[in-house]
């Protein structure tokens, strides 16, 4: 035995011996020296009412999965999503290990009334609508596992997988779906949302790569969905978000791909802002679909330059690859050119975030579907960077394949637009940054001409109810009768909200 796998087994095994085996219907896992105490909660409507220490006993005995109550060993971590500025205390969180324990959640909530309740998988929401205060969080972050089939070419996915584990075992086969591009985005946030990525314009968007889902709906039942069996539930899940239910499975169809691919940044000073912004437009939106082109316009705290240039994933044949990034070097010297040949897993972990709890962030996005000299101003002339936050204006590169999908084709509605225009801040967590947050939301409103509606997973707490109505474009009452049919009380109101009218 290889001396790391006997540590391995050696700490596994002392760890068993004081671990206690436990039946699903022991009442004695609640942590020991613990007894469940009377909880005040409220419901989705705002109502007060008290988990009585008997009933969260009973949920507890009824689950495997464990639940968390505010002075828990795990509830500290649990709570926490990935930007610290939100800071939310749920009154109780429950951490399902399978599709059972989630019935049994979804069942509690409702029971009390339709309990305030937080769909948590990576925890990436920019809204922090994965979590909540006095209300009950689902933290899938203990049912994360991907399963590949590499003759039938798919995989399945537990809802509460992060995106990089999809990556690393689909490609250990030169297998692949297109996911986002940070490895730690959940994939149950990530898909019902709709999914860009570096592989999107290839494959299309991962909702494109869906072949089915099993969903526990706000009745507590466990639904498959797919385009033969609940199809209009298919059809929701696939860009209506959370709205519908909680995703236990993902199904997805994998595509042969090799694992080099070249990526990498080519960045020029921001004096030449306005030649980067027009290049993508004129270039960027034509481009072959093996080349997914990011651009980004950065100013860095600190007095450092700032740099405006392409983030690029070319998955194509090798002999292409010059001509499909020759124009990206057009514009002369860049200060930065690190394309090279790069192993895709670890292209999809190269964003990634060490620790969590240091940076805070805030978002603004809408969709583009041009270039316009207008909007090329606004932003050459309008943008300002902040001595110590980290001020960025992005586009995630749209077209493509996720085009050549219609717009009711799935419940998404923006597969015309040319790219997602994110504004961005990040700043060392701790700090004040509402003075800047309130200067990218008055500066936001010169880009809005060239604006045509928002990625729903990048909602954005200004936007108001009937703005996310609008935003679902044409299939708005597609979806609400969904939303009247599946969740007629809107348990699953934390996302970009359909607002049931029955
Ligand atoms: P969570 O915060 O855990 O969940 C967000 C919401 O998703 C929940 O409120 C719930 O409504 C819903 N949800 C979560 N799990 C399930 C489930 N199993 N079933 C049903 N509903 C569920 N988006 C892209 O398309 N492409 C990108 O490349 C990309 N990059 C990103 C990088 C970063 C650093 C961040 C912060 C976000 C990025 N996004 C990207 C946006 C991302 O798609 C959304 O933030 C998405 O909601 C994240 O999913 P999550 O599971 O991590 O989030």
């Amino acid at each position: 035995m290889k001396r790391r796998t006997f540590f391995r087994s050696a700490a596994a095994a002392a760890a068993a011996a004081t671990i206690p085996i436990r039946s699903p219907l022991d009442a004695s896992f609640l942590p020991v020296g613990r007894r469940a105490r009377d909880v005040r909660a409220i419901t989705g409507d705002g109502r007060e009412v008290t988990l009585t220490s008997a009933a969260i006993e009973d949920l507890n005995a009824r689950m495997f999965g464990r639940v968390l109550l505010a002075d828990d060993a795990g509830y500290e971590d649990a709570r926490r999503i990935l930007n610290p500025a939100f800071d939310k205390n749920p009154a109780l969180i429950v951490q399902p290990v399978g599709s059972v324990d989630i019935r049994h959640a979804v069942n509690f909530a409702q029971e009390h009334g339709g309990l305030l309740t937080a769909v948590k998988c990576g925890g990436h929401s920019h809204s922090g609508k994965s979590t909540c205060d006095y209300g009950m969080q689902i933290d899938l972050s203990h049912f994360r596992d991907v399963r590949v089939d590499p003759v039938a070419r798919t995989a399945r996915v537990t809802g509460g997988s992060l995106l990089g584990q999809l990556d690393y075992e689909s490609m250990a086969y030169d297998l692949v779906t297109p996911m986002g591009t940070v490895s730690h985005t959940g994939v149950g946030g990530l898909v019902t949302g709709g999914g860009f990525g570096r592989l999107a314009r290839r494959f299309g968007m991962s909702i494109d790569s869906l072949l089915s889902a099993d969903v526990v709906t706000a009745d507590g039942r466990l639904v498959h969905a797919s385009d033969d069996e609940n199809p209009e539930l298919f059809w929701g899940i696939r860009g209506g978000g959370g709205n519908f239910g909680i995703v236990t499975s993902f199904e997805f169809r994998l595509h042969p791909m090799q694992r080099q691919v070249l990526g990498g940044a080519i960045m020029y000073p921001i004096s030449m802002a306005r030649d980067v912004l027009n290049l993508y437009g004129d270039y960027g939106f034509n481009a072959p679909d093996e080349i997914q082109i990011d651009c980004a316009v950065v100013i860095p705290p600190g007095g450092a330059p700032g740099m405006a240039g392409f983030q690029v994933c070319y998955s194509g044949a090798p002999g292409r690859a010059d001509a499909a990034l020759g124009p990206l070097r057009s514009l002369g010297t860049p200060m930065m050119d690190d394309v090279g040949a790069t192993d895709y897993v670890a292209l999809q972990r190269s964003g990634d975030v060490d620790d969590f709890r240091t940076a805070g962030g805030y978002l603004k996005s809408g969709f583009i579907s041009d270039m316009s000299a207008n909007l090329v101003s606004a932003i050459v002339d309008g943008f300002e960077g902040h001595p110590s936050r980290m001020t960025t204006l992005a586009f995630q590169q749209g077209g493509g394949a996720i085009s050549r999908v219609g717009n009711s084709e799935t419940s998404f509605s923006h597969r015309t637009s040319q790219a997602n225009m994110l504004g961005i801040l990040g700043w060392t967590h701790g700090i004040d940054a509402s003075e800047h947050i309130a200067w990218i939301r008055s500066f936001w409103p010169s880009l809005e001409p060239s604006i045509d509606g928002f990625y729903g997973n990048d909602l954005d707490e200004e936007i108001t109810a009937a703005g996310v109505n609008a935003n679902f474009g044409g299939n708005y009452q597609r979806l609400l009768a969904l939303k009247n049919r599946y969740d007629p009380t809107n348990l699953f109101r934390l996302n970009a909200n359909i607002e049931p009218s029955a």
